[in-house]
């Protein structure tokens, strides 16, 4: 296996050339452009790695995978998906085009910005920084790292830039989506996005999906079924901004990437995958990542479908 992820990892590095480093939030510019790297979790404890498998980056859209299962975990599902659609969008991750034009009441799905936000003001909490510390505690916990924190130059480059993210969520307060402070809504959005990582600890979120809910290093569940099982579903449809479709055809298996590079998989019954690539493609996907994902996917033969 080793060998595998190594060679993979060699043969698509090329790909990383075509991408480009996201730079809309200027302090990720400074990532390493060249950089791909994998970590492997299997639901029996082994682990594999390779590539640039330590570095460290922001998981920026990949937490809006644990803001959504611990929206659910506080609300139940049925009050989540009234204010929060499952719907995938062909329009950007930022976009807010949709937000008039399809339902001003209710944002598509919760892995674009607009549903991420929304989902992220029904997080149990004073709303602010006991909000925010519960969703760090529940990080630390589905990744197995005590010393999981937020990346603070990542967090105040977004504070100071999210502009557009701005947009999203005091347009959603004028519509009722947002019903609390719109300002301390975007503050937690900012630092779950600026929670910092490795490809290891996204793919230890990625084992516990694959695993139904349970934490495969203890044997602990943290959450139940059918919220595995319902944040699954959402990330193979949604995960992939507007290559969902392509992903899903192509890797197979439910995946969420971020504009910092990363990208987390869950293998089903198998493995969690964490998958580190930061030049981007046009998307907004790490282009080595997909492809890496891709030729994985075929040659452990991981589609569902
Ligand atoms: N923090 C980023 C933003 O809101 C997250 C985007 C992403 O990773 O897709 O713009």
């Amino acid at each position: 296996m080793k060998r595998l992820l190594e060679g993979l990892v060699e043969n698509n590095r090329v790909y990383t050339a075509g991408g480009k480093v996201a730079s809309y939030i200027p302090e990720l510019g400074k990532a390493n452009k060249d950089s791909l790297g994998i970590w492997i979790t299997t639901l029996q404890g082994e682990e594999y790695f390779a590539g640039d498998f330590e570095e460290r980056f922001t998981i920026q859209s990949i937490s809006k995978v644990i803001t959504l299962m611990l929206a659910i975990l506080d609300n139940g599902k049925e009050y989540v998906f009234k204010k929060v659609g499952m719907e995938a969008t062909a329009d950007a991750f930022n976009s807010i085009i949709n937000l008039e034009t399809k339902n001003p009441q209710r944002p598509l799905n919760p892995m674009i910005n607009s549903g991420a936000i929304a989902t992220v003001s029904l997080i149990a909490g004073d709303g602010r920084d006991n909000t925010f510390e519960r969703i760090l505690k529940f990080t630390r916990k589905i990744t197995g790292n005590p010393d999981i924190n937020i990346n603070e130059d990542v967090y105040h480059s977004e504070s100071i830039t999210g502009d557009r993210n701005r947009a999203l969520a005091y347009f959603m307060k004028s519509t009722g989506v947002i019903e609390n402070d719109v300002e301390d809504v975007l503050d937690v959005y900012f630092k779950q996005c600026s929670i910092e990582g490795t490809c290891k600890d996204i793919a230890r979120v990625g084992a516990v999906l694959a695993n139904n809910g349970v934490l495969p290093w203890s044997g602990e569940r943290i959450i139940p079924v059918y919220v595995a099982r319902i944040v699954k579903t959402i990330m193979l449809t949604c995960g992939m901004y507007d290559a969902s479709g392509d992903a899903a055809v192509k890797i197979g298996i439910p995946c969420k990437s971020g504009v910092g590079g990363g990208i987390l998989a869950a293998a089903p019954g198998r493995m969690g995958i964490g998958v580190f690539g930061p030049a981007l493609d046009q998307k907004g996907n790490s282009s080595g990542g997909m492809r890496l994902l891709e030729e994985l996917s075929k040659e452990l033969d991981l589609s569902i479908f």
